[in-house]
C-alpha cells in the first residue's frame, strides 16, 4: 500500500449518509492516507469501507477500514456524524436529548485512545453538540469545532452567485450564529469581488431590494428543510462543507470559516459555540474574527446564542 505523504488520519463516527458523503469527498480530494469508518451498525461500516475502496483505482492512494474505537488513536482529526436528523413532529430539544444521548456514549470512547486530535461535530443540533463534545472531552477549546454555519454560508454565497449571475467564488457573504431558525445573514458585510452588494447590484445594473435579499436569505435557511422533504436528508452539501474544513485543518490553510467555537466575550456571549468568522487551522481554531456587526445585527446574533443556550441548559450543561 502507497501511503500519502502527509501521513495523516481521519476516523469518521458515524457511516450514514453524512459520514460517508464526507469520506467519499475527502477521498477523492486526497486530503489524507487513512480513513477509519467507525459505526454502532458494525456491518454498514464494513460495506462502506469496501465500497469506497473499490475506487481506489481511480483516486489518489489512501487506506481505508471498518475499525473500532480503538482505531481513534493517532487520529488527526475525529469527524463526528453520529445520530439521526429531526423526526417529524420531533422538537429541536427532544433531538438534542436524544443526541445528547448518543454523544455521552461516543465522545469517551474517542478520548479513551486519543487526547490530541480535532473533533470536528457535524450532529445536530450541532452548535449543542459541540459545546457536549467540548465538555465531555475535555479537550482546549481550540481543538473543538462543529461544522456550524459552514454550509449555509455556502447557500447563501450559492443563491447570490445565481443571482448576479458570477462564480460563487467572488461572492464573500457570512451567516453566523446558530446552525438553525435563528442564524444570521450578516448583510452589512457582504461584497462582491471587494464591493459592498448594495454598491455593486447599481454598478453592475442589477436591481437591488433590501426586502428581496431578506427573501432570498429564508430560502438558503429553509434550504435543509426543502431537501429533506424532497429527498428525505442531505448530504453532498455538507460532505463538501466538511471536506473544506478539513482541508484547512490537514493543510494548515488558516482559512477563515464559520464554524462553531467556543465563545468568550464575544459581543458580550459567551459559554456557548456558535458560528462566527473563525481561522482554522492544523490547531484548530487559531483565531477568532470580531466581525464588525451592525447594531441590528449584533442583537440578532445575542438572541441566537440564548436560543442556544437554552438547548445545552436543557441537557444539564
Ligand atoms: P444517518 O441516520 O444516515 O446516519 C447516522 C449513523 O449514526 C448511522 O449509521 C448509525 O448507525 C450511527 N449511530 C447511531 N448511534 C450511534 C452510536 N451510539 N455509535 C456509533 N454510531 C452510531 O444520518 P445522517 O443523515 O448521516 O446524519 C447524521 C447527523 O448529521 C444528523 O444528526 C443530522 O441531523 C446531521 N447533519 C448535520 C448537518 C450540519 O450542517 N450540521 C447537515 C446534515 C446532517
Amino acid at each position: 500500500m502507497i501511503k500519502k505523504a502527509s501521513g495523516s488520519k481521519i476516523a469518521i463516527i458515524g457511516t450514514g449518509f453524512v459520514g460517508t458523503t464526507s469520506a467519499y469527498t475527502i477521498l477523492i480530494r486526497g486530503l489524507t492516507s487513512q480513513i477509519v469508518l467507525i459505526d454502532a451498525d458494525r456491518k454498514r461500516a464494513e460495506g462502506e469501507a469496501m465500497d469506497l475502496n473499490h475506487g481506489l483505482p481511480f483516486a489518489e492512494p489512501v487506506e481505508i477500514w471498518a475499525g473500532d474505537y480503538s482505531d481513534c488513536e493517532n487520529a488527526d482529526i475525529v469527524l463526528i456524524t453520529v445520530g439521526g436528523a429531526r423526526k417529524g413532529g420531533q422538537s429541536r430539544l427532544e433531538l438534542a436529548a436524544e443526541n445528547f444521548e448518543i454523544m455521552n456514549q461516543v465522545v469517551p470512547r474517542i478520548t479513551e485512545y486519543n487526547q490530541k486530535c480535532i473533533l470536528l461535530v457535524v450532529t445536530n443540533p450541532v452548535d449543542a453538540m459541540t459545546y457536549a463534545a467540548l465538555k465531555l472531552s475535555d479537550f482546549p477549546a481550540r481543538k473543538v469545532i462543529g461544522s456550524g454555519t459552514v454550509l449555509d454560508t455556502a447557500r447563501l454565497r450559492y443563491v447570490l452567485g445565481e443571482y448576479l449571475k458570477v462564480d460563487t467564488r467572488n461572492v464573500h457573504a457570512y451567516i453566523i450564529g446558530e446552525h438553525g431558525d435563528s442564524e444570521v445573514p450578516v448583510w452589512s458585510l457582504a461584497n462582491v469581488a471587494g464591493i459592498r452588494l448594495k454598491d455593486y447590484c447599481p454598478l453592475c445594473k442589477i436591481p437591488y431590494n433590501k426586502n428581496f435579499f431578506d427573501e432570498l436569505f429564508l430560502k438558503v435557511r429553509n434550504a435543509g428543510r426543502e431537501i429533506i422533504e424532497r429527498k428525505g436528508r442531505t448530504n453532498y452539501g455538507v460532505g463538501l462543507s466538511i471536506a473544506k474544513i478539513v482541508e484547512s485543518i490537514i493543510r494548515n490553510e488558516n482559512s477563515i470559516l464559520t464554524v462553531s467555537c467556543y465563545l468568550e466575550n464575544y459581543y458580550g456571549v459567551s459559554d456557548v459555540c456558535l458560528s462566527v468568522p473563525t481561522v482554522v487551522n492544523r490547531d484548530g481554531v487559531r483565531e477568532i474574527i470580531p466581525f464588525p456587526l451592525d447594531e441590528k445585527e449584533k442583537e440578532a446574533f445575542q438572541r441566537s446564542a440564548d436560543i442556544v443556550k437554552k438547548i445545552t441548559k436543557s441537557l444539564g450543561l
